[in-house]
C-alpha cells in the first residue's frame, strides 16, 4: 500500500524536520465563557490545566484518569476542534489546524451509527484530505481503501452499513479510515470501552502493525492494566497531569489516590476503582 500511497501528492501543513510529533506547552482550557480573559483566570475552572508534554514519532501513549478528568478534552485540543485558553500545541512544529496527518476517532457514544453509510464509504472519507474536494476518487483511491480494510481484517465488511457492525468492528473500520488518510498521529477516545477481550486484542494487533510505519498513537482508556501493559508511556490526569512515564512508575497507589481521590477504595494490596467505566450522561461536544 505504501508505494501506491506515496504516488499521490501530499497535502496539508508541511512538517518541520526533527520536531516532536506532538508537543503541548502549559496548555489550559475552560469550556466556560470568559475563559480566555486573563483577569478572571484565577476563578476559572479549567477542564485541563497547565499540561506540558512531548510525544515522539511512533510512540504509544495511554491517557488515563477518572470520568471528567479531561481525557476527551485533551484529544479534542490535539485534533484542533477545541482551542486552548492558554498555552501552545504543536504537531510537527505547527498548530493543529490544517494537518491531514491527524486522525481522530471519537468515543462511540459520540457517533451517529444510524447514519446510512457503508464501511467502504467511511474509509474513503479518510481519503478526502489526499484527494482534495474537487475531484472524484480514482481507482487508486479505491485500491487504498481496499488495502486499508484488509489491514484491519475487515474486507468482508466493505458493503455493510456502519450501524450493522459490532463495537470492535466499528473501531477497526475507523482505524482503516485513519490508514486511508495516511495519518501519522492517531487519536482514539476510549476505543476499548464496551469491547470483549478478543475484540480488544484485535485492535491492539492492528495498532502494533502500524509501528513499522512510525504512526504515533494516543489512546484514552479506563483500563489501567491495559494502559500499563500495552503502551510505551501512561499519562495519568485529573485536570492536571499527575504523572507521565512508564506504566508501573506512573500507576502507583499514591498517584492513583491523587488522581482518583474519593473514587478509589484501597482494599489490602488490591485497588478497586469505583469510577472506571461508561461515561453515562457525558456532555461532550
Ligand atoms: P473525560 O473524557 O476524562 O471523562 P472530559 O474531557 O469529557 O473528561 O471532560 C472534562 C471536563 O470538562 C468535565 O468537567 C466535563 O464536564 C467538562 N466538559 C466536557 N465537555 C464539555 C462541554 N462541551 N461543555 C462544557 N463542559 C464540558
Ligand atoms: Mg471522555
Amino acid at each position: 500500500m505504501t508505494e501506491m500511497v506515496k504516488q499521490i501528492k501530499r497535502r496539508g501543513v508541511s512538517h518541520e524536520p526533527g520536531l516532536p510529533t506532538l508537543e503541548m506547552k502549559h496548555v489550559s482550557v475552560a469550556y466556560a465563557a470568559g475563559a480566555n480573559d486573563v483577569t478572571s483566570a484565577r476563578s476559572t475552572q479549567y477542564a485541563v490545566e497547565d499540561v506540558t508534554f512531548r510525544v515522539g514519532a511512533g510512540e504509544r501513549i495511554a491517557i488515563v484518569g477518572p470520568n471528567g478528568a479531561g481525557k476527551s478534552t485533551l484529544l479534542k485540543l490535539i485534533v484542533g476542534t477545541l482551542k486552548p485558553s492558554q498555552g501552545e500545541i504543536d504537531i510537527f512544529g505547527h498548530g493543529p489546524d490544517g494537518h491531514i496527518c491527524i486522525a481522530y476517532v471519537p468515543q462511540r457514544s459520540q457517533i451517529d451509527w444510524s447514519f446510512p453509510v457503508t464501511v467502504e464509504d467511511v474509509v474513503m472519507m479518510g481519503r478526502a484530505g489526499q484527494i482534495g474536494f474537487f475531484r472524484w476518487p480514482r481507482r487508486a483511491d479505491w485500491q487504498v481503501v481496499k488495502a486499508c480494510l484488509a489491514r484491519v481484517n475487515a474486507t468482508h465488511l466493505a458493503k455493510k452499513q456502519i450501524g450493522e457492525l459490532s463495537g470492535g468492528q466499528q473501531q477497526r473500520v475507523f482505524i482503516a479510515r485513519a490508514l486511508a488518510q495516511e495519518a501519522e498521529l492517531l487519536l482514539l477516545d476510549e476505543p476499548l470501552t464496551g469491547l470483549d477481550i478478543p475484540s480488544q486484542d484485535a485492535i491492539f494487533e492492528v495498532l502494533e502493525s502500524l509501528r513499522p510505519d512510525g504512526v504515533t498513537v494516543v489512546v484514552s482508556t479506563h483500563d489501567l492494566n491495559m494502559a500499563a501493559e500495552r503502551f510505551d508511556r501512561v499519562m495519568l490526569i485529573n485536570r492536571k497531569v499527575v504523572a507521565l512515564g512508564e506504566g508501573t512508575a506512573v500507576l502507583t497507589t499514591e498517584n492513583l489516590m491523587t488522581a482518583y481521590g474519593g473514587h478509589m477504595h484501597v482494599v489490602g494490596d488490591d485497588m478497586l476503582l469505583a469510577d472506571t467505566c461508561c461515561d453515562h450522561g457525558e456532555e461532550n461536544q
